[in-house]
């Protein structure tokens, strides 16, 4: 046993700061899994200060105590999806703030910024943040709020956080990262110097494609704030049993993310070397544009693989069809592989042509690659792949 003194020496690894939450609510039981606090109400003048669950339950605050010990900062706040999460963050603006964007957000971001809050007067700007003119944009636009996301759904492009960051503080505007593809064991936004740090849990931190949540976390008192009080004021609450769901599911989310990362290098590796495979994009490949920013800031590469076929899209769309292990579906960091067809699935309805300039062509897949035997998942994709021209 370490003594008490030494223990003082280490922090906690993240296996440990996973599984182990300070407080279960639950001491005169001894439980060593919290109970799932399914009500919606407390008794007033209660020890810890419940009193409806809208506004606060022992569950949420379970989780998000979790949540900002993996992130290694003062305060998270949980939200009942990813999208509750983003209208958190930007229902908090006011009328007439500028959100510069980076070109590449994921979809629901855009439709939330474009569709919903545009009607409130909330403009948006977007850009690529890796020109390298970024930071005299950033200058003359002189945005409310930046918003990032890195890597970039689906083709994986890396934007410098650090430098963003830096241009940012120069000119005082917070940036928001959103870090779902990445997680805090992989990076960490606010370290970084981001002012907020957005993840959907629904992804890598639940891992088993069984609850939907997300989470804002931040060191900053006044954004702290305005989170309580959205999940308040505009209802946008987990369930206590999401919560509870979500605090089983992160336990293993050291375990699960090392095999997912070692699996996808491996993976991404074996698909570039097939003949039917045009091109792959993976942070840590020698090949990726931006792989020295990728190794500079983050700790693995990640579990997402994106590939282009050599064919057209029913060629392509035939190739997921054909995969065993992975199952044709949205979403990604769960536990078991999924493929995704980004021309027929998430942008169907964008125009082919607009498509093509975001460089989402018909040949395009994305992977997100799961838990499963390495063996097992590259013999699947070699049999996709051999039976592409058929
Ligand atoms: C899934 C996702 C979201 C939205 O999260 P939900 O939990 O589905 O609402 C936001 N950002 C990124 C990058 C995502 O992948």
């Amino acid at each position: 046993m370490a003594s008490s003194s030494s223990k003082r020496h280490f922090l906690p690894g993240p296996n440990t700061l996973a599984i182990h939450h300070g407080e279960n609510f639950a001491s005169e039981t001894g439980a060593v899994m919290p109970p799932i606090f399914q009500s919606s109400t407390f008794a007033h003048g209660n020890e810890k200060g419940f009193d409806y669950t809208r506004s606060g339950n022992p569950n949420f605050k379970i989780l998000e105590s979790v949540l900002s010990s993996l992130e290694d900062c003062k305060h998270a706040t949980v939200f009942g999806s990813g999208v509750s999460a983003i209208t958190a963050v930007v229902s908090s603006l006011k009328k007439g703030d500028l959100v510069l964007c980076e070109a590449n957000l994921y979809g629901c971001t855009v439709r939330l910024f474009e569709e919903v809050f545009r009607k409130f007067e909330i403009k948006t700007s977007w850009t690529d943040f890796t020109d390298p003119s970024i930071s005299k944009v950033i200058a003359n636009l002189k945005p409310s709020l930046i918003w990032l996301e890195s890597p970039t759904n689906p083709l994986l492009k890396v934007i410098d956080i650090k430098k963003i960051c830096d241009i940012a503080k120069t000119n005082e505007i917070p940036v928001l990262v959103d870090n779902t593809f990445s997680t805090a064991l992989i990076q960490k936004p606010l370290d970084l110097g981001a002012t907020l740090s957005l993840t959907s849990t629904t992804k890598y931190i639940n891992g088993h494609s069984d609850a939907l949540g997300g989470v804002v976390c931040t060191n900053d008192q006044n954004w702290f704030d305005r989170m309580t009080f959205a999940q308040k004021a505009l209802g946008l609450q987990p369930s206590p049993f999401d919560c509870w769901l979500i605090t089983r599911g992160v336990k293993t989310l050291p375990l699960r993310l090392e095999r997912q990362v070692q699996n996808a290098s491996a993976l991404a590796d074996h698909l570039a070397n097939h003949s039917s495979i045009k091109s792959v994009r993976y942070p840590f490949r020698f090949d990726h544009p931006q792989q020295k920013i990728a190794l500079n800031q983050m700790k693995g590469g990640g579990a997402i693989v994106t590939a282009r076929l050599k064919g057209d899209q029913k060629h392509t769309y035939s190739f997921c069809k054909r995969l065993r292990y992975f199952t044709m579906a949205e979403s990604l960091g769960g536990v078991e592989s999924l493929v995704s067809h980004p021309a027929t699935m998430t942008h169907a309805s964008v125009p082919a042509e607009i498509r093509s300039n975001l460089g989402i062509d018909d040949s395009l897949v994305r992977l997100s690659i799961g838990c499963e035997d390495l063996d097992d998942l590259k013999e699947d994709l070699t049999q996709a792949l051999n039976h592409y021209h058929e």
